[in-house]
């Protein structure tokens, strides 16, 4: 699962909604990527690759952050505004 989920910089952070864009999931309001100012340091991001009859499927996650700060259910509380 990506961390960002639980970060309290999700809502204006350039990587997490590259990440968003990737999954094709949209907050409410999504931002424009370039009116995010938060340029996370040290991001570390897992790719998986998988096959599905004849599909090719990724899945992206940002799996360590040393700019992390933890706020749970950002994402949820994100959605419902
Ligand atoms: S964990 Fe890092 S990449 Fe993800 S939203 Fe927070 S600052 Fe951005």
């Amino acid at each position: 699962m990506c961390i960002c989920v639980n970060c309290h910089y999700m809502s204006r952070c350039k990587i997490y909604q590259a990440i968003e864009d990737l999954h094709l999931v949209k907050t409410n309001p999504s931002p424009n990527i370039l009116d995010l100012q938060f340029d996370p340091r040290k991001v570390q991001i897992n790719v998986r690759v998988s096959t599905e009859e004849e599909q090719i499927n990724t899945d992206w996650d940002v799996i360590q952050c040393s700019s992390f700060v933890t706020d749970i259910g950002k994402f949820t509380s994100s959605i419902q505004k």
